[in-house]
C-alpha cells in the first residue's frame, strides 16, 4: 500500500491507537484486532527499530530466574516459548545451551542439575528437549574450542532462538491482515485531551514532515525505553524506567567455533553472558550499563566490546580473539523499571509494568520478547477497561482468533514435524531456477511459508535471483519482497532488519548499499537525491556501529 494511502486512512477514528511498532506495540496491535477493534500502531521509525532488532534474541524461560524463586514468571516464559515455536516454527529454532561448571565455581553441580530438572518441569517437560549431561568426551568432541581445564561438568538445556526484528515484523504484518492500519516513518509529537482525558494523538510524517491529528478513545504508550519521554510529552511526571544499554559483538563462525550456546560468568562481575551460535556467524553479549544518552544513537563503545573479548578469551582461551575479529556490534536499550512502586503496580509479573494515568493513557514498559503476547493481552484488557468506562466499547468479535493458536503468517501451512532442509527441498523441487540449497534454507529460515511468495516473485522476475552481495545468500528478490510486502522504506530497514546483512556480512553490506539503493529508488520512485541520502543513512548506521574502533 502507498505511503499516501496509510497516511488518509489515519484519518479514522480508532478504538485503540498504538504508539510504537516493538514488539510489545505489534503484539498490542494484533490481538486488539484479533478481537474486533479498530486499530492503529504508529511508529516513528522502521517496525524494530528499537529494543526489539537489537536483543539477545532468545525465546527463552530465564533459567537464573530460579536462582531467586521466580517460578511463575519461568513458568510463564516457557509457557510462551511453546506457543511461539507453534505458531512461528520457522522463527523460534530449539537451541542447545551448555552450561560449564568448573572447579571453584559457586554453584554446585547438584545444585544446577536441580535447576535443570525444575526448569524443565515447569514446562511440564515440553521443552524444545529434555536436559541431559555431557561427559567430558562429549565436551571436547561437540565444543573443541571451550576451555577444558578445570571443567565438573558441563549439563546441556534447550531454549530456543529467533529473529528478533522479523518476529515483530510478522507478528505487525499480521495484525495489518486482520485490519490494523500501520503507519510507519510517523513520529507522536503531542497528545490531542480534551476535558482531561486523551481523545487522540498529533504524529509528524518523518517523510514529508507534515502533521496532522489522529482520533483515538484510548491510546496505549508501548515506546519501549522511550516511554517516559512519550508519556511526559505534554506533562510533567515522575519516572518510570532506568534504561541500561547491552552490546553484542559478532564473530565469523570459523573464528569462534561453537555449536551450542555457552553460558559464560564474567571473569570480572561475575555477570551472565551467552556465546551464541547463528548460522556463519557466533555473537557474544551482553553488557549491562546505565545509559542516558540519545536512545536512538545508542552504539557499543570499546569498553563494551573489550568486556566482551575478555570473556570470550576467558572461555575459548585457545582461539585467542581480537579486536579486528568483531565483524559488527549492536547495542539496545532495556525498558527496564526504575522503582519499587513500579514494580507493584505489575499485575502478573515484576517483569513488566502496567499503569493508566488519569488522562486515560495505557503505559506498557518492561517484559521480555519471550512474553509479548501475554503482555499485550493484558495492556489490551487494560485499554478495553478504559473504553468501558469511558462508555467508548464497540461490541467485541464473539468467537475472535486465538492469538496463541493462530500461526503468523510464515507459519500458515508450515508442515508438522518438518525441518528447513526439508521444507527448502519442496521450495527447490518447485522450480528449475537454479536457486542454491544454502539460499533455499535462508528464505525457509527468515519467511517460512513465505519463502514460497519469494520464489513466485523470482520466477517472474529471474534477475532477482543474483546475489545482494557475491558470496552469500542472500537474494535482490528479498529486497523486493521488503519494500512490496514488509513495510520497508529505508535501506536500514532492509539491510539490519529484513535480512541480517549489516551483522553478517564482513562489510556489514557496505559493497551491496548502491545495488539496494538503486532496487528502492525504483520501486518507491525516489528522486536521485533521497536515493544518496539513503545510501548515506545507511552508511552512517554503519559507522555508528564501528566508532567503537576509533576510540
Ligand atoms: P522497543 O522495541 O524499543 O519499541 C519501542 C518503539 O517505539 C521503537 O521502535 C521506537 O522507535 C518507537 N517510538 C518511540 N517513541 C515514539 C514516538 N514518539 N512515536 C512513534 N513511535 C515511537 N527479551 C527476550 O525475551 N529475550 C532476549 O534474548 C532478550 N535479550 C535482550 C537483550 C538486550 C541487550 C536488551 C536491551 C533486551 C533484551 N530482551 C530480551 C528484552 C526485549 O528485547 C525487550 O523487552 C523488548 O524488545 C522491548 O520491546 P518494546 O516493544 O517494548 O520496545
Amino acid at each position: 500500500m502507498e505511503r499516501q494511502e496509510i497516511w488518509k486512512q489515519l484519518d479514522q477514528h480508532f478504538d485503540i491507537l498504538i504508539i510504537g511498532g516493538g514488539i510489545t506495540g505489534a503484539g498490542a496491535a494484533r490481538d486488539a484486532v484479533y478481537r474486533g477493534l479498530k486499530v492503529a500502531l504508529i511508529e516513528m521509525n522502521d517496525l524494530a527499530f528499537g529494543t526489539s532488532s537489537r536483543s539477545s534474541k532468545l525465546v527463552h524461560g530465564g533459567l537464573r530466574y530460579l536462582e531467586s524463586y521466580e517460578f511463575s514468571l519461568v513458568f510463564e516464559a516457557v509457557s510462551e516459548r511453546r506457543t511461539l515455536m507453534n505458531i512461528a516454527p520457522h522463527l523460534v529454532n530449539p537451541l542447545g545451551f551448555l552450561f560449564p561448571v568448573y572447579k571453584g565455581s559457586r554453584r554446585s553441580s547438584f545444585t544446577i542439575s536441580l535447576g535443570m530438572w525444575v526448569y524443565d518441569g515447569l514446562s511440564l517437560f515440553r521443552s524444545p528437549k529434555i536436559h541431559r549431561s555431557l561427559s567430558k568426551k562429549d565436551v571436547q568432541k561437540e565444543e573443541p574450542a571451550l576451555l577444558y581445564t578445570k571443567l565438573k561438568s558441563t549439563p546441556l538445556y534447550y531454549d530456543c532462538s529467533t529473529d528478533d526484528a522479523r518476529l515483530t515484523l510478522e507478528t505487525a504484518l499480521d495484525a495489518k491482515k486482520h485490519g490494523a492500519t500501520i503507519a510507519t516513518y510517523t513520529k507522536v509529537v503531542g497528545m490531542v485531551t480534551e476535558n482531561g482525558r486523551i481523545t487522540g494523538v498529533r504524529v509528524q510524517d518523518q517523510f514529508s514532515g507534515e502533521e496532522k491529528e489522529i482520533k483515538a478513545n484510548s491510546v496505549i504508550n508501548a515506546t519501549g525505553p522511550w516511554s517516559d519521554r512519550t508519556r511526559t510529552l505534554e506533562k510533567e511526571g515522575t519516572l518510570k524506567l532506568r534504561p541500561t544499554k547491552g552490546v553484542h559483538i559478532v564473530f565469523d563462525k570459523e573464528r569462534l567455533p561453537i555449536n551450542n550456546a555457552v553460558v559464560c560468568f564474567h571473569p570480572i562481575d561475575g555477570r551472565v553472558l551467552f556465546a551464541i551460535p547463528w548460522g556463519d556467524r557466533t555473537y557474544v553479549g551482553t553488557t549491562d550499563t546505565d545509559f542516558i544518552e540519545d536512545l536512538g544513537e545508542v552504539a557499543a563503545t570499546k569498553e563494551d566490546v573489550q568486556y566482551l573479548l575478555e570473556v570470550s578469551n576467558q572461555y575459548f582461551p585457545k582461539v585467542d580473539l581480537k579486536e579486528e575479529d568483531v565483524i559488527a556490534t549492536w547495542a539496545g536499550v532495556r525498558p527496564l523499571l526504575s522503582n519499587e512502586d513500579a514494580e507493584d503496580e505489575s499485575k502478573v509479573s515484576r517483569e513488566h509494568v502496567i499503569f493508566v494515568e488519569e488522562d486515560g493513557l495505557v503505559t506498557i514498559a518492561g517484559g521480555k520478547l519471550t512474553t509479548y503476547r501475554r503482555m499485550a493481552t493484558e495492556v489490551v484488557d487494560k485499554s478495553i477497561d478504559w473504553l468501558r468506562l469511558t462508555d467508548k466499547l464497540p461490541s467485541l468479535k464473539k468467537n475472535r482468533k486465538d492469538t496463541a493458536v493462530e500461526a503468523l503468517p510464515g507459519g500458515v501451512g508450515w508442515p508438522d514435524n518438518d525441518d528447513f532442509e526439508a521444507v527448502a527441498a519442496q521450495l527447490l523441487a518447485k522450480t528449475e531456477l537454479g536457486i542454491s540449497m544454502e539460499t533455499a534454507v535462508l528464505l525457509v529460515n527468515s519467511y517460512g511459508m513465505c519463502a514460497f511468495d519469494i520464489l513466485k516473485i523470482m520466477e517472474e522476475n529471474p534477475e532477482l535471483i543474483a546475489p545482494l552481495n557475491d558470496g552469500r545468500p542472500e537474494v535482490l528478490a528479498q529486497v523486493y519482497y521488503a519494500v512490496k510486502d514488509e513495510l520497508a522504506e529505508r535501506i536500514s530497514d532492509v539491510l539490519i532488519r529484513r535480512t541480517q546483512i549489516f551483522y553478517r556480512d564482513f562489510n556489514q553490506g557496505l559493497d551491496c548499499v548502491q545495488r539496494v539503493g538503486d532496487m528502492m529508488a525504483e520501486l518507491l520512485n525516489w528522486s536521485a537525491e533521497t536515493k544518496q541520502k539513503a545510501i548515506e543513512e545507511y552508511q552512517s548506521d554503519v559507522a555508528r556501529s564501528r566508532q567503537w574502533q576509533n576510540a
